[in-house]
């Protein structure tokens, strides 16, 4: 049982709509903090889309997600998990980037998270866009080694440059990952890729190395579970870090993001997939690209945050096991 002081305020006692906003109505709890010691899941907002190579808007999507996440409860509607009795959380806060120097930004991102992980609190970050994650990984394979990854997206996120050699950009973080030694790609699983593509760059760089790609035709043929099951097989074991890319879902559901592709999962598999990561050893995990300037009936907000909530069952009740 994890102690009252990290237990979010109930709509019971103060309606949703008061009160400051932090992620799920947790206590807010930055590093320097009495109770930051205490803290088992840290829920981060990385308020930074300098990767972004199309429509900007995700440096704006932790706010949002934090004012969506105040709809959240307490208990999963399905398995019954109480995340917040079974694991310390709070919100710790968001990094402060520099909007202006992509490489200082992701040094005060990894900076912030080498606190984190020196505190012994497990991530769960709202970004962002998906270069977000690079830096997050970087901390996380000081302390994990090279780690397994099940990443939900449209799109491979492994090209190798943009713009004649742009390096960082949310088209290449996992391409740099694998480069960097920071994921073991023969544990990593990509999940919902379609599109119209530039070419096959990305997807021979994936089977060079081993990474399996499952695309949205196999996916809908195949079904969540049956695939989830061979995305569980595919990580192992060992220490696994879950990315998550707004733009896995259908635009239908999830508008507000700055890349979408038709086609798509619904909200209802974007959650099935996320229970399907029971059983896991998750080290760390993020919702990216949620962009508020698209997003304009606030919907795929709160469909980053009810994804989060899966997530963060799944990473509680591990953390209470
Ligand atoms: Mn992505
Ligand atoms: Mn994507």
């Amino acid at each position: 049982m994890s102690d009252p002081f990290f237990h979010p305020v109930s709509g019971f006692d103060l309606p949703r709509f008061a009160g400051v906003p932090t992620f799920m109505r947790l206590p807010y709890v930055p590093h320097g903090h009495e109770r930051y010691g205490d803290v088992q899941i840290g829920l981060i907002g990385v308020p930074w889309d300098s990767g972004t190579t199309n429509r900007p808007g995700p440096r704006h999507g932790p706010r949002q997600l934090r004012d969506a996440s105040t709809m959240m409860r307490a208990q999963h509607p399905v398995n019954g998990t109480r995340p917040y009795e079974a694991a310390n959380c709070a919100d710790l806060g968001d990094v402060g980037p520099n909007p202006a120097d992509i490489i200082d930004s992701m040094d005060r991102i990894t900076a912030f998270y080498d606190q984190v992980l020196a505190a012994g609190i497990k991530p769960l970050t709202a970004g962002g866009d998906h270069l977000t994650s690079l830096p997050v990984l970087r901390s996380l394979a000081k302390v994990h080694g090279p780690m397994g990854m099940v990443h939900f997206d449209s799109h491979t996120d492994l090209f190798h440059s943009y713009f004649g050699g742009t390096m960082y950009t949310h088209g290449t973080p996992f391409r740099r990952a694998v480069e960097e030694g920071l994921l073991d790609p023969k544990r990593v699983v990509q999940i919902g890729l379609r599109g119209t593509m530039y070419d096959t760059e990305d997807r021979d760089f994936a089977a060079a190395n081993g990474i399996r790609l499952i695309l949205i035709e196999e996916f809908h043929a195949r079904g969540v579970e049956d695939v989830m099951a061979e995305a569980r097989e595919i990580a192992g074991s060992g220490k696994t870090y879950v990315s998550y890319d707004i733009d896995f879902v259908d635009p239908t559901f999830a508008p507000g993001t700055g890349t979408p592709e038709v086609g798509g999962p619904n909200s209802y598999q974007a959650l099935q997939v996320c229970r399907e990561l029971a059983g896991l050893d998750i080290v760390g995990a993020d919702m990216v690209e949620v962009s508020p300037p698209f997003d304009t009936s606030g919907g795929t907000a709160f469909l980053g945050v009810s994804i989060m909530f899966e997530i963060l069952c799944v990473m509680a009740a591990q953390a209470g096991a």
